[in-house]
């Protein structure tokens, strides 16, 4: 039986909100009973947008990490609710609308997906447009939407998909829970780790193509400076110290404790 899979690109996730904008356009006013009651304009965020900022000085970024329900194979909602609490052949996790009714079972999620309606008096969440793909839907609507290609749906057999997993590199959000999700992202240490940058100068100029060494936490790693003399070490675990080096020279030592740091400029 293949199952559905939705792969994110952290790093191609621009924040446009187009597949919050379309999963609203999809739920808000329709009812879909039985997949789910339509979604209240206001307070739900099926799938929502994470943001978060890294660095310091010049050399900062963002990331963004759009979130829906994971459709965990192992959920924690499915443990806690299995009166009412469905996982499909093809993976998806829906709630039936009688059984739950009444049930706020918000605080079950570990990755906060599942919102209340005050008005129905049922929970919700992304039902990875359910409704669309039991009638001819290839993707939902939030993958239809997504302007930079951040998003792909697949439908797969799960030992298929594991390989693409292996191939793609992909990472499962909040790993260390366990949930088996059928939602991976590519590029998350964006995310979820820290980067290591800085500069270097030659006689004041920017010093591009200049090998830059990087030791620590069971890390070694070389890249060239770029055209602005840059460099930036990416995807590091912190906790770990670290010693950039280049042409014998120390450029910074850090620790890193959760933050990206800037070693700063460097005048080789
Ligand atoms: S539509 Fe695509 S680029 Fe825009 S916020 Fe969603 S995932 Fe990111
Ligand atoms: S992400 Fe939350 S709501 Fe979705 S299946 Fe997993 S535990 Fe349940």
């Amino acid at each position: 039986m293949k199952e559905k899979y939705l792969v994110m690109d952290v790093a191609k996730c621009h924040d446009c909100n187009n597949c919050f904008i379309a999963c609203k356009d999809e739920h808000a006013d329709n009812d879909w009973s039985p997949y789910t009651y339509a979604m209240p304009w206001h307070g739900h965020r099926w799938m929502n947008i994470e943001r978060r900022e890294r660095g310091e000085n010049g050399r900062v970024d963002a990331a963004f990490l759009p979130k829906p329900c994971m459709q965990c194979s192992d959920a924690p909602c499915a443990k806690a609710n299995p009166a009412f609490v469905q996982t499909r052949e093809d993976g998806i996790v829906l709630f039936d609308l009688e059984k739950g009714a009444g049930q706020n079972i918000t605080d079950t999620c570990p990755y906060d997906a599942i919102y209340y309606n005050d008005e129905k008096k049922v929970s919700q969440k992304c039902t990875f447009c359910a409704h669309l793909l039991d009638n001819g839907w290839e993707e939902p609507r939030c993958v239809h939407s997504c302007p930079t290609g951040a998003l792909s749906f697949y439908a797969s057999e799960p030992a298929e998909f594991e390989k693409k997993i292996a191939e793609d590199g992909l990472s499962a959000y909040m790993d260390s829970l366990g949930t088996k999700p059928h939602v991976w992202y590519k590029n998350l240490h964006r995310f979820t780790k820290n980067f290591i940058a800085g500069q270097i100068l030659i006689d004041g100029e920017c010093a591009a193509g200049v090998v830059v060494k990087l030791e620590g936490g069971g890390v070694t790693a070389e890249q060239k400076t770029d055209m602005f003399g840059e460099y930036k070490f990416d995807g590091l675990e912190g906790g770990e110290a670290y010693t950039a080096t280049a042409e014998g020279k120390v450029l910074g030592k850090t620790v890193l404790t959760g933050a990206s740091v800037d070693l700063g400029e460097f005048a080789l």
